[in-house]
């Protein structure tokens, strides 16, 4: 099983929870509609990793998330991850009504920063990717759909989450390709505060 660092320590999460659609304008760059619910899916524990790669079968697309890690009912530490996506075999799989984790949900999917405790999320916590220095994606609590605390309840509502378990929230406009050689910086912030930052050098 596949582990994340929490402050000195290993978690290895059973599951990681995902929003698809929480930003409005994430939403028009990829012309979807704004769901009437909220848009969940589920990446497996195999779905992690440490290695950016820039192909899997086809390209792949990078989405910068807030990701919280569960424990004892609430969230209690945040990172910044890559939810990694098959564009070309997520609409073909959409555009036919079909499950998508063919292109969501295989293995290298997921790439997490170490996380970092929390007591509280506010409104001011926010993410940041750079490529090759360059400022590509940013987001913030107060600019999703549904806040973190929403998006618990609602997965509550249908599955029990594990202590360890991970939610990625969703990600903001930006996204795109991932090429070979890219230099990706990818950072949690308060304000202006960088709580966690972790880089990934695609292959
Ligand atoms: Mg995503």
């Amino acid at each position: 099983m596949n582990s994340v660092k929490v402050v000195n320590s290993n978690i290895t999460p059973s599951k990681i929870v995902c929003v698809g659609r929480n930003y409005v304008e994430h939403i028009s760059e990829l012309g979807n509609e704004v769901p009437d619910n909220m848009v969940l899916f589920i990446k497996p524990n195999a779905a992690i990793s440490a290695q950016l790669c820039s192909y899997h079968q086809e390209t792949l697309h990078y989405e910068a998330e807030l990701c919280f890690l569960y424990k004892q009912g609430k969230f209690c530490a945040v990172a910044v991850g890559l939810d990694l996506t098959k564009r070309a075999l997520q609409s073909q799989l959409k555009a036919k009504g079909l499950p998508w984790e063919r292109a969501k949900s295989f293995t290298g999917s997921a790439l997490f920063s170490d996380f970092v405790t929390l007591d509280i999320i506010d409104d001011d916590l926010a993410l940041a990717l750079y490529i090759n220095g360059e400022c590509r994606q940013s987001g913030s609590v107060a600019k999703m759909i549904y806040s973190p605390q929403e998006i618990l309840t609602e997965i509550q509502s249908f599955i029990s989450l594990e202590d360890g378990d991970i939610v990625m929230t969703g990600t903001p406009a930006g996204v795109g390709e991932v090429v070979s050689g890219d230099t990706f910086e990818a950072q949690v912030l308060h304000r202006s505060e960088v709580l966690v930052a972790k880089q990934w050098q695609a292959i």
